[in-house]
């Protein structure tokens, strides 16, 4: 695909053959044959409407659930996080753009004295991903706040779109890919800022107790099967501190994939399969992917 079609329209921030990695948590991953990282909605909607027809589009958050594979993405990757805007209306409405960080979320009600928000306190992601992936901690997830998504399709589209019209799920929701999510609004309640701060101290310090911190990982690799822990599952299989190369099941929480240095998107996908083999051997148990596994092997 020429660039020259988006240069022409003097849109800023567009790379040809940039390395993913640095923009996901595994630290791994190719490049994007055309990366953008747009600044403003308006530029965004333009963006589209230039872009040809058939051109695909992959949106990115902060990569905190993703594993982008070695030989990268085709077409267009987008990165939200220039927009990243949050504000509150005299409601107690919280309105941010998807681009916003999750804890700076959490963080801005409890500094309006709202709250509700303070499970997003822990979870590394942005708005936009914690909508696709309906995002939970703590008791909450993303489907008990959200009121609705402003969104733009890959025709430069917009549309409303409420919490309902999601089908919010566990970690999943039932929309079609073709939407990138703009800005949400959240319903929050009026509390103290201590009572908040306390409550988001308290996530904060049980999360540095269970998972591993500082590392390079995507969080849970699999989904809790009806009524069972994957974690617990690994763990029966054998599979804590199993290792592929730099790739390694984490000894703290069994259901992170660590990068401890140099691993590939590879070794870590063969790890989580070999992984999901042994549970399937071990229990009958199909365990699914929670990470998001995307672009060419
Ligand atoms: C250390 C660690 C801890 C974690 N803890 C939790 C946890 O407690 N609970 C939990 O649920 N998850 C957790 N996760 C997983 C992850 O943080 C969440 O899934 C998060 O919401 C993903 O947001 P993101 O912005 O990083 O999305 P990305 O990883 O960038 O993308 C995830 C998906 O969302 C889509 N997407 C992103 N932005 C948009 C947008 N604007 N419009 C449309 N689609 C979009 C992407 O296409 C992709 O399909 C953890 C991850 C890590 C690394």
């Amino acid at each position: 695909m020429k660039i020259d079609t988006f240069k022409d329209n003097f849109f800023k921030n567009i790379y040809t053959k940039r390395n993913l990695a640095k923009y996901t948590w595994f630290g791994v991953g190719g490049k994007a044959e055309i990366l953008y990282i747009p600044e403003e909605e308006k530029s965004l909607e333009k963006f589209l409407k230039v872009k040809p027809y058939d051109c695909k589009v992959f949106t990115m958050g902060a990569g905190s659930n993703l594993l982008i594979r070695d030989n990268g993405i085709d077409g267009v990757t987008l990165i939200t996080s220039k927009l990243n805007k949050i504000n509150i209306d005299k409601d107690g409405i919280i309105t941010a753009n998807c681009g916003a960080f999750d804890a700076e979320v959490a963080r801005f009600a409890r500094n309006h004295s709202r709250t509700g928000l303070e499970f997003l306190i822990g979870i590394p992601g942005t708005v936009g991903g914690g909508i696709k992936m309906n995002s939970g901690a703590f008791g909450s997830e993303f489907k008990d706040v959200l009121i609705d998504v402003k969104a733009i399709n890959h025709n430069g589209e917009y549309k409303i779109i409420s919490n309902e019209d999601l089908d919010m799920k566990y970690r999943k929701i039932g929309l079609k890919d073709e939407w990138i999510f703009l800005s949400a609004r959240f319903r929050t309640s009026v509390d103290t800022k201590k009572n908040i701060q306390d409550k988001m101290k308290k996530i904060i310090h049980s999360r540095k107790s269970a998972q591993p911190i500082g590392v390079k990982t995507g969080g849970s690799t699999f989904k809790n099967p009806l009524g069972k822990k994957a974690w617990k599952l690994i763990d029966q299989a054998g599979c804590r501190g199993l290792k592929n190369g730099d790739a390694m099941i984490s000894e703290k929480h069994c259901n992170f994939i660590v990068n401890l240095k140099n691993a590939n998107a590879h070794q870590i996908e063969e790890l989580g399969q070999n992984v999901k083999q042994k549970v399937f051997e071990n229990t009958g148990i199909k365990l699914k992917w929670e990470i998001e596994r995307v672009g060419n092997r």
